[in-house]
């Protein structure tokens, strides 16, 4: 007895003979008939094909003394075809070039190719800065991104830090041999913004920008601290602007983003850049008052969000800005600390991690 199976496009055919006596070389001759037609799809059609299974089921009843050696070519041939199938998969996955650089008018067939973004998703981050950009938009802030490399201008001089300021130390990042500085705030943009739009002013329009970005600091790192982190900076300015609008603004932001009304105060800080200088708080939006258990406050139901405060006229003056005229305010809050709070995340390392384990639990569909 023998049979071997023929792939064909048509599909697979088994042959077989009523000749009770078979040879190896039947089955070698099945297996180069395998081999001569093998594709990805046919090799998985060959085992799940019934003819496959027929095979096995024509075991049970070929004649006792030739069982044994049947059942070991027969599955020695499984064996096989198996093989070429996980072959085959492992084959089917291509490098890929990740930095993929093409001039955008390259047809789609000579682009290199990409990861399937259905695969993927969203980082948690990625998606909640497009949240917090858009209330932002809506209340009539136009949005820039910041740099990721900068200088000692930007970073300091054109926000009131002269050389050797005492508070330079409080912005500790990195900094290239040739002086270039990875922005320890994305207030390294608010010279730039206040150049940009200040023929607004000039039309009566006010300055009003947001700017997310990536921002560094040389930390020793824990649950609280990350070398590499967001901040979301806002800059207003206008004709008789004063601390009850930056505190409404701020309000309005964070009742919008938690879905629900917070209280807010707001603490004398010291900021070069900002005159008066403060730091705000709001009211925890996960208690209430009386609740001592909560973890995202630890029961004081007050958490302090970020540095904000009154444009210096010092910086007004650097931006072309007369602070005779016109004033304004700047807030910088952290945004994986307002994401932490939202998502119930306990430690800030997480976001940088690459565990796919943390990562699907904000929409990831593998
Ligand atoms: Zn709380």
């Amino acid at each position: 007895m023998f049979w071997y199976f023929v792939a064909q496009s048509t599909g697979i055919l088994l042959y077989y003979s009523s000749d009770m006596d078979y040879t190896i070389d039947d089955v070698i001759k099945a297996r180069e008939a395998l081999l001569s037609e093998k594709s990805s799809k046919e090799v998985k059609e060959l085992l799940r094909s019934p003819q496959f299974g027929a095979l096995f089921a024509l075991l049970k009843t070929a004649p006792a003394e030739q069982k044994s050696q049947l059942g070991k070519e027969v599955n020695a041939l499984r064996a096989e075809v198996e093989s070429w199938a996980e072959a085959e998969a492992e084959e089917a996955v291509e490098p890929i070039d990740v930095t993929a650089p093409w001039a955008p008018n390259t047809p789609t067939e000579k682009r290199p190719r990409l990861l399937d973004s259905s695969l993927g998703s969203q980082h948690v981050l990625t998606r909640e800065l497009e949240k917090i950009s858009e209330i932002f938009q809506r209340m009539g802030f136009a949005i820039e991104e910041s740099r990721q490399i900068d200088d000692d201008y930007h970073m300091f001089e054109s926000l009131n830090f002269p050389e050797g300021h005492p508070a330079r130390d409080d912005w500790d990042t990195f900094m290239t041999d040739d002086g270039l500085i990875a922005p320890a705030h994305t207030s390294t943009m608010q010279n730039r913004m206040l150049k940009k739009y200040r023929a607004n002013l000039e039309t009566n329009e006010p300055i009003a920008v947001v700017v997310p970005g990536r921002t560094f600091r040389n930390e020793d790192l824990d649950a609280r601290h990350e070398h590499t982190f967001h901040q979301v900076e806002g800059v207003y300015v206008g004709e008789h602007i004063e601390v009850g609008h930056l505190v409404g603004t701020m309000k309005t932001f964070l009742g919008d983003y938690f879905g629900k009304e917070v209280d807010v105060k707001i603490t004398p800080f010291y900021f070069p850049f900002t005159e008066p200088s403060f730091e705000f708080s709001l009211t925890c939006p996960f208690c209430e008052p009386e609740q001592s258990d909560c973890a995202v406050c630890s029961g004081e139901h007050w958490i302090e969000l970020m540095g904000m405060g009154m444009i210096h006229p010092n910086v007004l003056r650097e931006g072309g800005i007369n602070p005779e005229i016109h004033t304004g305010f700047a807030w910088g809050f952290g945004v994986e600390r307002l994401v932490m709070m939202k998502n119930n995340i306990e430690d800030i390392r997480h976001f940088n991690s690459g565990k796919l384990e943390f990562l699907r639990q904000f929409g990831g569909t593998r």
